[in-house]
């Protein structure tokens, strides 16, 4: 049997960085060059050319100023889902001020499709054991899931589970579905996306996603429209951030292309109506 694994993009800016305020400050994001469009697009030519639906995770902020690349992500075929409204962590945030920056991301985007939406992801995975509270309130807002919690040191945990799961939470449940990460004696390592898709052998990759798949289970790989842009604004950033947003950026689509060649992918919903039955 094949086994279907989950492709998502996180619908954002390049200016949408967590953790450099004071370079990048939100109230500057409206003067700058806005490029999320032209690179989502080139992502959606590729997954029309390859016949793939995703799961696109709408920061609020993009959907208040490009409805039109909203309904055109829907109209592909693809889901929508959030990023929330603002971009910030959410073990920043009070559950307050979570809940408005969700609601605020839902009204906008569920105005332009017409749809409710299920799924959220955290900037930057920031769901972890400080902010679990966010769950509860994801799940009374009426959220089917969340991909917000990486089974990683420093950014998450590395003891959260490594495969979707179900989680009982005090009034009900949400499905969470954890970036792909290969397990080693030392660390965990992050394959699904950003740098760590780009920087690790392909071979690793692969090899991780064919033995998850062995066991049935699907990998989530996940995308951002900047890693599509050899032409990102520059910006002076701390050297890790450098490093995590720009090393090898050139081998984005080439990854993307290898993954869509050697695995079957399909959006969060299609994967969680199979768990659920
Ligand atoms: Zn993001």
């Amino acid at each position: 049997m094949t086994v279907e694994n989950i492709l998502t993009v996180d619908v954002e800016d390049w200016f949408h960085i967590c953790g450099v305020d004071e370079l990048i400050p939100e109230n500057s994001w409206p003067q700058l060059e806005s490029r999320v469009k032209i690179n989502t697009v080139k992502i959606l030519e590729i997954l029309r050319q390859k016949r793939v639906k995703a799961t696109f995770f709408v920061l609020g902020f993009v959907a208040e100023r490009h409805p039109d690349l909203v309904k055109t992500i829907a109209r592909e075929g693809h889901e929508i889902a959030t990023h929330g409204y603002a971009h910030r962590r959410v073990y920043t945030m009070t559950p307050d001020t979570f809940h408005q920056d969700l609601t605020k991301a839902v009204s906008l985007i569920s105005t332009i499709t017409g749809c409710p939406v299920k799924g959220y992801r955290a900037p930057e995975w920031s769901i972890r054991d400080d902010s679990l509270w966010a769950l509860d309130i994801l799940q009374q807002e009426g959220f089917e899931y969340d991909s917000s919690m990486a089974p990683l040191p420093i950014i998450g945990n590395p003891r959260y589970l490594k495969i979707p799961y179900r989680l009982k939470l005090d009034r009900g449940h949400l499905w969470e579905f954890p970036p792909l990460v290969a397990t080693t004696p030392l660390v965990n390592l992050p394959l699904g996306g950003g740098w760590g898709l780009r920087i690790f052998p392909y071979s690793l990759i692969k090899t991780t996603i064919r033995k998850l798949n062995n066991q049935g289970r699907p990998a989530v790989i996940f995308l951002h429209p900047r890693e599509f842009d050899l032409d990102n604004p520059h910006i002076r950033l701390p050297l890790v951030k450098k490093f995590i947003l720009n090393a090898r950026l050139q081998r984005t689509e080439k990854r993307l292309d290898r993954l869509l060649e050697d695995f079957h992918f399909t959006y969060v919903s299609a994967i969680l109506n199979k768990l659920k039955s």
